[in-house]
């Protein structure tokens, strides 16, 4: 089991408002509470209104750049624009009050979070599966890119130690490439070694030869070779080396291969229909350019991919704590169209 992925992730606006401030509906020199937005990496916004007038007002980590309005031991608290009136300052040092009271057993992780965030530079085309493989998280990743992505993804493997393989096999990546992939002509392997990179390339150059000769007008030439059933069989177990090469489990890789020829939308449509209970929104792979894995689960509740979504957040959440609270938010806003996506 992995460790569960950063409390903040699943913070509410409101859960932190009521960390830092305490009981909301209680106004604060006659100043009415009217909603609060938790900014990983900045700030928790609060709007106050009076008589319909309103007023903005921020906390920070105490450390953060600028300047602020009042200070308590850990926070830095501010305001934007004017204030209305006198008691529009009195309302923040209400507020002071109100979180000097409840700061001593303030989460370090609120701390982590509403301050500056680490410094992030995005690796190229894959972040998150980036992160994984370099985190050990995951075996080996692949991408679909174009020619023109491949310098900037060996080098900034080189950089993070890592191995790249980029094969360009255009014909054959438009013989199954549909949407956004559709673009790509190049084939982008990564991983920590070449021993796992072999694997996964191998696998697919299985792939690439099986479709050139369908496409090229050998396939009598090769069916006399090989015996139709025996091609299938070979594309087949070349399918199933390369979603283990991948370190997609098992279960999701039998899913998707007894479903040849499925849409994208028929497969989550089957995986959605086969879970029990509500979709684990880590697994959320409605789009696929916005998520935690990148295969077809068998069930919006298969435990090996929700184990893998955990580990990955965790890791994403520790070096891009920002776009790690935008994309759980985002997988948890859409999980419930996930019978709908249809991509
Ligand atoms: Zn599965």
């Amino acid at each position: 089991m992995t460790a569960p992925a950063p409390q903040w992730l699943d913070w509410t606006d409101a859960d932190v408002l009521a960390r830092l401030v305490g009981d909301s509906a209680e106004p604060v020199a006659g100043w009415r509470f009217d909603g609060a937005q938790f900014v990983v990496g900045d700030c928790l916004q609060i709007r106050l209104v009076k008589a319909d007038v309103p007023f903005r007002v921020w906390i920070r980590a105490s450390g953060s750049p600028g300047g602020s309005f009042r200070q308590t031991q850990h926070f830095l608290l501010g305001y934007q624009g004017e204030p209305p009136d006198p008691t529009a300052l009195a309302a923040i040092d209400a507020i002071v009050s109100r979180v000097e009271g409840r700061e001593t057993d303030v989460p370090a992780a609120l701390l982590s979070v509403l301050g500056p965030p680490p410094p992030f530079r995005p690796r190229p085309l894959f972040p998150i599966e980036w992160i994984a493989v370099k985190a050990g998280l995951k075996s080996a990743a692949r991408t679909i890119a174009r020619r023109s992505d491949i310098d900037a993804v060996q080098s900034a493997a080189a950089e993070d130690g890592l191995v790249a393989v980029c094969i360009t096999a255009p014909e054959y990546l438009r013989s199954f490439s549909t949407g956004k992939a559709g673009s790509g002509d190049t084939l982008v392997y990564l991983a920590a070694d070449r021993g796992h990179l072999d694997a996964a390339v191998k696998a697919e150059a299985v792939l690439i030869e099986i479709a050139a000769a369908e496409q090229g007008g050998f396939v009598a030439r090769l069916v006399r070779r090989l015996g139709a059933g025996d091609q299938a069989r070979k594309a087949l177990d070349a399918k199933r080396a390369l979603g283990a090469a991948l370190g997609y489990p098992p279960c999701c890789v039998e899913f998707f291969l007894a479903r040849p020829g499925a849409s994208n939308h028929a497969l989550r449509a089957e995986a959605l229909a086969r879970t029990v209970g509500a979709p684990d929104w880590r697994l959320n792979n409605a789009d696929f350019g916005n998520t935690l894995i990148s295969h077809f689960v068998c069930s919006y509740g298969c435990e090996p991919s929700a184990d893998y979504a955990s580990a990955v957040l965790t890791e994403w959440s520790r070096v891009a704590p920002v776009q790690a609270h935008k994309l759980a938010r985002q997988l948890k806003a859409t999980v419930g169209g996930l019978g709908s996506a249809a991509d």
